[in-house]
């Protein structure tokens, strides 16, 4: 393998040779000594010339801030002054253990500087104005002092810049500008003095026109950076910082968010414009100017390649590249009939704004002109609604305008992209993801530029609408947040079969199903991302103790468009749950017998909730892994009726009657097979019959007939006697079903006819189930071990029938049944199978 095969898919491309490279670390990349040690291992790239911008160690512009504030108000400020000078000591004696740098006196003198200005703004000193421009800053020059010394001082090629000496700033109508001619002329004569190698710069800092020292605003070092990336005619700038890169969405709200490879500088504007954590426009514009690309790293992981940001971006799998979300935001509307057709409106009411400096986040108005729109701060909106008002008050006195109508409590959510210029269905995939989790949408701006779409939405809907954006334009449409309860032999087989099938579907990418809980009859446990299906049951072990409606919540996750819960627990009580779950839309599949059969108000309850919720699936429940329900349903959607319903449903009946011929008693039989583990654990659950009567409940409900179990007439073959005796007991007495079971046979024999356990359902709709005698020809004397058999005869299939037949019993076979119910409801929410 080549050297460039083994490099990380998404490595920064290499440039030949780096000219000059400027690095920005925020506070956080330097919060102690053993980080500033640490960031120096990441200049290593072969760039002709390094530039690091350091800000202050984490929050200590706070602190100074905090004691200027102190200072002036006559506070003590000593004790605090104090802690600061002892936290960049420590952090001194860390980076110059020999005293090489004389690290700990420069820092003594100018914490000894700092303690004069405090005093002298205590005093109320004429310099005050002056101080409290500067002392901000002390933090950024203390800062470059510790990582000059860390980076190993002149001796090790690293100078040290205050940018107090070369950048020149003034105030200019957008923030701060630069000087450029003058920094240029400063840096030069710097350059002239102290040569061409690395630097340490102090970022956040700067000197005005009149040579005094100043800072550039509040997080103003990555402002630093790019105005020195531009100085030096650096080509290369990365901020380290300490998350992997722009994220597609705040994290803390979207656990789904991704990190972006890349983006454009016009992206990154309008993403930073509505919050997201991005660099601040402002910031960029000196690298934007010259086409600089700016990488944003993790100091806290340096193998993530981070995010780039330049001129364009490289296409990306979603047209939307992120999603934020202000709030604390209202709506004014102004309507009325007489503002239709009258130009002007719009200038009037936003410079009513404009002179009240309320500002405006998104403005929308539909053609008709009958109302206009806007969105503004919650803090200015009751100013904003009473200037408006004065603006059109004589409209509104003639009653041409209605008024202004404010709406409190608003967000804004918006979806930036360049790819969404010119790509159709970016808006249908939003939208459709709002309404989907049932999120109104209150107001939508689209600019021309087709790179956002803003739509303002009730404060309460924010983090619900977040995530289903996020979720419709990042996962595949069929991601599924899986729970499955009950693992016995058919939960066990069906997370088997998930384990071996999940790493094909996340390759073919069509198909995201996570399983995200787990139950048993006594403890759940619940995983935020996902849980490993090979792993699933030890973690039961640990997990906490079961409260399905928890449960279930946590399946129904709102930052994944769909939930699915698996029932294989045969328990009645968990089914008297489906028909919340379904009304709350997550879907159900089950093999458990109890929700298709039970009380059939509950099953009409199911029924209903899955008109406009879920889809409630349970082809296990009848065939195991056979085409039953779904050959039924597909037969009645097509127009055909149902008239007769026969056959064999009991996988373990089936294997008793196809070997029993007389020879061995029928009670040998029945230990054989208990010991084979064909039977339930006791065979009187398969030989009384109501197992099968189940199965042909369901089959008669899914055919649109009301049965119950009650209706049903049952054959148990235990007798009597047997019914309610221990299982031992039963055991020791079990060939008292011989004799009955053999006369049986015979007289059928006598008649030329078999004898097996079958399930009727005729066309007047009686149900039965029990031993009967079928002549020789019926399919049910021609299959074999424990196949099951149903024949449906219908209009279509009325003379010869149509017959499902198969293996119907087995873990694993009922599994597979359940496995592809659910990939069924898969296929509906869009994965292709
Ligand atoms: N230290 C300054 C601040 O916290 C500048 C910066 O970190 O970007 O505002
Ligand atoms: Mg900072």
């Amino acid at each position: 393998m080549s050297s460039a095969d083994a490099s990380p898919p998404h490595a920064p491309p290499v440039r030949a040779v780096v000219r000059c490279h400027v690095h920005k670390f925020g506070g956080s990349s330097l919060a102690n000594a053993a980080l500033y040690q640490a960031v120096t291992a990441l200049f290593d790239d072969g760039a002709r010339q390094s530039a690091v911008v350091v800000s202050a160690m984490q929050g200590v512009t706070d602190a100074l801030i905090a004691l200027l504030t102190a200072a002036r108000a006559g506070q003590d400020w000593a004790p605090a002054w104090h802690g600061l000078q002892q936290r960049h000591l420590e952090a001194a004696d860390r980076l110059d253990e020999h005293g090489r740098h004389g690290l700990r006196e420069t820092l003594g003198h100018e914490f000894a500087t700092l303690r004069d200005e405090l005093a002298a703004l205590a005093g109320g000193s004429a310099e005050s104005e002056a101080i409290a421009l500067r002392l901000p800053g002390w933090g950024e020059v203390w800062s470059s002092r510790l990582m000059q010394a860390a980076l190993g001082g002149e001796a090790a090629g690293w100078q040290r810049l205050d940018a107090r000496e070369v950048l020149v700033v003034h105030p200019g109508e957008l923030g701060v500008a630069v000087d450029w001619d003058a920094s240029h002329a400063r840096l030069a004569a710097w350059r002239a003095q102290h040569g061409n190698g690395h630097v340490v710069l102090t970022g956040f800092v700067a000197r005005d026109a009149q040579g005094r020292a100043t800072t550039l605003g509040r997080n103003g070092s990555d402002y630093s950076a790019a105005i020195f990336a531009h100085l030096l005619d650096a080509d290369a700038l990365t901020i380290w910082t300490d998350v992997d890169g722009v994220l597609s969405a705040d994290p803390r709200l979207v656990p789904d968010a991704v990190c972006l490879d890349s983006m454009s500088y016009a992206e990154a504007c309008e993403l930073a414009y509505f919050g997201a954590k991005v660099l601040h426009p402002q910031t960029m514009a000196p690298a934007m100017q010259r086409g600089l690309p700016i990488r944003i790293r993790n100091t806290l992981n340096p193998a993530a390649p981070g995010t780039l940001i330049a001129a364009t971006s490289q296409p990306a799998p979603s047209p939307v590249k992120g999603l934020s979300l202000v709030d604390r935001l209202a709506v004014l509307e102004l309507s009325g009939a007489g503002l239709i057709g009258v130009p002007g409106t719009a200038e009037r009411m936003f410079a009513a704004l404009h002179r009240a400096g309320v500002s405006v986040t998104m403005i929308s108005q539909g053609s008709s002109e009958h109302s206009i729109c806007c969105v503004v701060r919650a803090d200015q909106a009751q100013r904003g609604r009473e200037v408006v008002e004065a603006a059109f008050a004589e409209a509104i006195a003639d009653g041409q305008v209605e008024g202004v109508r404010l709406t409190p409590d608003i967000a804004v959510l918006a979806a930036v992209g360049d790819g969404m210029v010119g790509t159709h269905g970016v808006s249908a995939r939003l939208f459709a993801g709002l309404a989907q989790a049932r999120v109104n949408i209150r107001a939508i701006a689209q600019g021309a530029s087709e790179r956002n779409i803003s739509v303002a939405i009730a404060a309460s809907d924010a983090t619900r609408a977040l995530r289903a954006a996020h979720s419709a334009f990042w996962l595949s449409p069929a991601t599924l947040s899986i729970g499955v309860i009950g693992p016995g032999q058919v939960g066990r087989a069906l997370l088997q079969q998930l384990a071996q099938a999940l790493p094909r579907f996340a390759e073919e990418g069509r198909l995201d199903l996570r399983l995200r809980a787990i139950a048993n009859s006594r403890h759940m446990q619940l995983a935020g991302k996902r849980l490993d299906p090979d792993a699933a049951i030890a973690a039961l072990a640990d997990g906490e103790p079961l409260d399905l409606d928890r449960f279930a919540a946590h399946v129904r996750a709102e930052h994944l468009p769909h939930a699915l819960i698996v029932d294989c627990s045969g328990s009645d009580a968990v089914a008297a749950h489906y028909p919340a779950w379904l009304a709350a839309g997550i879907h159900v599949v089950t093999p458990n017998k109890h929700a298709g059969s039970g009380p059939l108000p509950r099953y009409q309850a199911i029924r209903a909730a899955t008109r406009h919720g879920g889809t409630f699936r349970y082809e296990a429940t009848v065939g195991a892994g056979l085409p039953v329900i779904q050959t039924l349903r597909s037969l009645l959607d097509t127009g055909d009726e149902l008239t007769e319903v026969e056959g064999v449903l009991s996988g373990t009946l089936a294997w008793l009657f196809n070997r029993y011929d007389g020879t061995v008693a029928f009670s040998e039989l029945v230990r054989e097979a208990h010991r084979l583990g064909y039977t339930e654990p006791d065979p009187r659950d398969d030989l009384s019959g109501t197992d099968v009567a189940r199965k042909l409940v369901i089959l008669a409900r899914e055919a649109g007939r009301e049965l119950s179990l009650d209706e049903v007439a049952v054959e148990s073959l235990v007798p009597e006697a047997l019914r309610d005796v221990s299982k031992d007991e039963f055991f020791a007495r079990l060939h008292e079903l011989d004799a009955p079971l053999l006369a049986r046979y015979q007289s059928a024999r006598a008649q030329g006819l078999g004898l097996r356990y079958l399930a009727r359902l005729d066309r007047d709709g009686r149900a039965s189930v029990g031993a009967a005698s079928p002549a020789a020809g019926h399919a049910s004397l021609h299959s074999r071990l424990t196949d099951n058999l149903i024949q449906f005869r219908t209009r279509r299939y009325a003379d010869n029938p149509l017959v499902v037949q198969g293996p119907g019993a087995g873990p694993d076979v009922t599994a597979a049944g359940v496995f592809g119910d659910i990939l069924a409801i898969a296929q509906t929410l869009g994965a292709r199978a």
